[in-house]
């Protein structure tokens, strides 16, 4: 049996009951399989086994209090799951779904993520199963104040440095910073993410998506020697990442038809533009009401409890969440001619779907090369902290568009070098060789 396949088996019985950890390594290993057995050096040094293991896992009691004055508990969570290239770095998620299988999963594709931007980052995710939907700010407030006060004593700014996921955006990092700043009587840039007047990166919230299209755009000039203008996308998703991916895909000459939530999906044939992204923006981050109130106001079509892959599109952009986007949707996107698919949300694609879209000759970005860019002006946030001094938005977004394009580069590299033959395989690669050889350098870790 071949040493990837046995650590694999190992995985599996080890944690038999974390069915998305166990597809993102799966993913993971089967594409770097044969490189791993080309280079004996890192079987004998059991790196593949080493890099499974979490560094260290925390998991806590949130206590809080609700407006009607009932005593509430959340179960809180920290996975520092890699330390090898830099301090711990990766979101926080605040959903009902978080649990300890989606927090590994997410970790272990976070440490290549990073690996992969080129900054000193190591890899980590935490979270809690809290739903910030429906709740009052003072509400979210008290979560997010409980949720630090256990928080503040795993993290730091060298030793771990969390950021917003699904339901951590500007408000929740803001109630975070603040407590985190009472209990340890310091102004340290602990948490990325942060408002501009008090630390935070310029283009931050904008990084993920940004960055996505950047990556789109480099596979179209490389792969197709052409651009995403007056292209078609479908977006899933109207948070952080669809909003901005949404944007850049505007100013870039593209036409968005898509958005959804967790409810449905809108369909605006006419393209959604920015005044009536702006309107979005307002929807969805001010008043956080529903995306179905778009289609009412621009008499456009609202599809109910579906996600939107059976719309005829040249690219699909799915943007919201894990496990979106299936085997039978790749089917009907690559049927209805779409010819890239990047994946803006972490594992949005399931394993099947992969194979298929790969199979079929879809230019397929993964989420951990093409959502790279929002931990990528992490770090950058990170480094203007340390420096104490702000760079202006266009130095910002001309380090991304640099970031994304050495990504692009890296991926490409490892195709030329024969080592594999699409960016899945390429990423992956790429990544676990830089964690890979420092674990190696820095003895047994
Ligand atoms: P937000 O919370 O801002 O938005 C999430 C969006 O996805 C919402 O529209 C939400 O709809 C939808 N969604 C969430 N869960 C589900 C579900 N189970 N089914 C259908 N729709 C769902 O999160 P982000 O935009 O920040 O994150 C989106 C994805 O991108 C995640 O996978 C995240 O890990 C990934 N990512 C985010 C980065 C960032 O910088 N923010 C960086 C890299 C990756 P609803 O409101 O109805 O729940």
């Amino acid at each position: 049996m071949s040493y990837t396949y046995t650590i694999f088996k190992q995985v599996k019985s080890k944690n038999s009951h974390e069915p998305e950890f166990i597809q993102a390594v799966e993913e993971f290993i089967t594409s770097i399989d044969s490189f791993v057995d080309k280079n004996s050096i890192y079987s004998k040094l059991n790196i593949l086994g080493r890099i499974v293991e979490p560094e260290r896992i925390i998991v806590f009691r949130v206590p809080w209090i609700d407006d009607n004055g009932h005593f509430q508990i959340n179960r809180g969570f920290r996975v520092q799951y890699n330390s090898a290239i830099g301090p711990y770095k990766g979101g926080l998620r605040f959903h009902p779904s978080v649990n300890l299988s989606i927090l590994k999963f997410l970790g272990f594709e976070q440490i290549f993520k990073n690996a992969l931007t080129g900054l000193p980052m190591g890899g980590g995710k935490g979270g809690a199963d809290f739903d910030p939907k429906g709740k009052s700010d003072n509400e979210v407030m008290r979560f997010c104040q409980s949720f630090m006060t256990e928080l503040s004593k795993h993290i730091g700014p060298n030793l771990d440095v969390p950021a917003g996921d699904i339901g951590v955006g500007a408000r929740e990092i803001g109630y975070m910073f603040g407590q985190y700043k009472r209990i340890k009587n310091e102004f340290t840039g602990v948490l990325t993410g942060k408002g501009h007047d008090w630390g935070g990166s310029l283009i931050r919230p904008e990084a993920t998506g940004f960055g996505l299209v950047y990556f789109v755009e480099e596979m179209f000039n490389y792969n197709l020697d052409s651009s995403i203008k007056g292209k078609k996308i479908a977006i899933s998703g109207s948070g952080n990442v669809a909003q901005y991916a949404c944007a850049k895909a505007i100013e870039l000459g593209a036409k968005v038809i898509t958005l959804s939530d967790s409810s449905g999906y809108i369909y605006d044939k006419e393209g959604i533009d920015s005044d009536k992204l702006k309107y979005i923006m307002e929807l969805k981050n001010i008043n956080r009401l529903r995306i179905s109130e778009y289609a009412k106001k621009y008499n456009c079509q609202f599809v109910k409890n579906k996600t939107p892959w059976s719309v005829a599109c040249d690219v699909a952009l799915p943007c919201a969440t894990q496990n979106e986007l299936m085997e039978s949707d790749a089917k009907e996107l690559i049927k209805n001619g779409c010819v890239a698919v990047a994946e803006g949300a972490n594992m949005p694609c399931t394993n099947h779907a992969v194979d298929i879209l790969l199979e079929n000759k879809v230019l397929f970005a993964p989420g951990k090369a093409a959502n790279a860019g929002g931990v990528a002006v992490s770090g950058l946030e990170m480094s203007q902290n340390s420096l104490r001094l702000n760079w202006s938005r266009e130095e910002v977004d001309s380090k991304l568009k640099s970031i994304m394009h050495k990504i692009h580069q890296d991926c490409i590299n490892e195709i030329r070098n024969k080592e594999c033959d699409n960016y899945v395989e390429a990423a992956n690669i790429a990544g676990f060789k830089k964690i890979a050889n420092s674990m190696i350098e820095q003895g047994l870790v």
